[in-house]
């Protein structure tokens, strides 16, 4: 399992160190397909000191081991992304956000929609989130 861990950070030329592992096998926990908060993970790891895990996440967002998604509720959220994802727009994928729970979700099966801009308007990036209710709560 850690030698996984390792190879996951390799792979982002990230160097694996005893708290950078930890911080991925946290993640790594987290149910697939959920992202979460610098919140989430302060709770989950509350041994380690917030300023370690703020700069642990902000390396793996640098170096694309996870993307963020910025789902309107003032929140940043992280997600992992899938081994050998490079972030583009055009890799990127759906998110839903549930009006309820608020847990936001990848819909990683469903990519953003092909847009073409006027011309002299250049994308770096787009956000692409629904908002409703997830299986969870649209249940009963
Ligand atoms: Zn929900
Ligand atoms: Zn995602």
């Amino acid at each position: 399992m850690s030698e996984e861990l390792e190879l996951r950070l390799k792979e982002r030329d990230i160097r694996p160190t005893a708290v950078r592992l930890l911080v991925l096998k946290e993640i790594l926990t987290i149910q697939e397909h959920q992202a979460f908060s610098l919140m989430d993970l302060e709770t989950r790891l509350d041994t380690i000191d917030k300023s370690t895990i703020y700069r642990t996440l902000m390396l793996f967002h640098e170096n694309l081991l996870i993307h963020s998604i910025d789902d309107g509720t003032g929140s940043i959220k992280y997600s992992i992304c899938k081994r050998g994802c490079d972030c583009s727009v055009m890799a990127s994928h759906v998110h839903f956000s549930c009006t309820n729970c608020n847990k936001t979700y990848c819909l990683e099966n469903i990519a953003i929609p092909k847009v073409t801009l006027p011309g002299g308007f250049e994308y770096e990036s787009a956000n692409f989130v629904f908002k409703g209710l997830c299986p969870d709560c649209s249940r009963g």
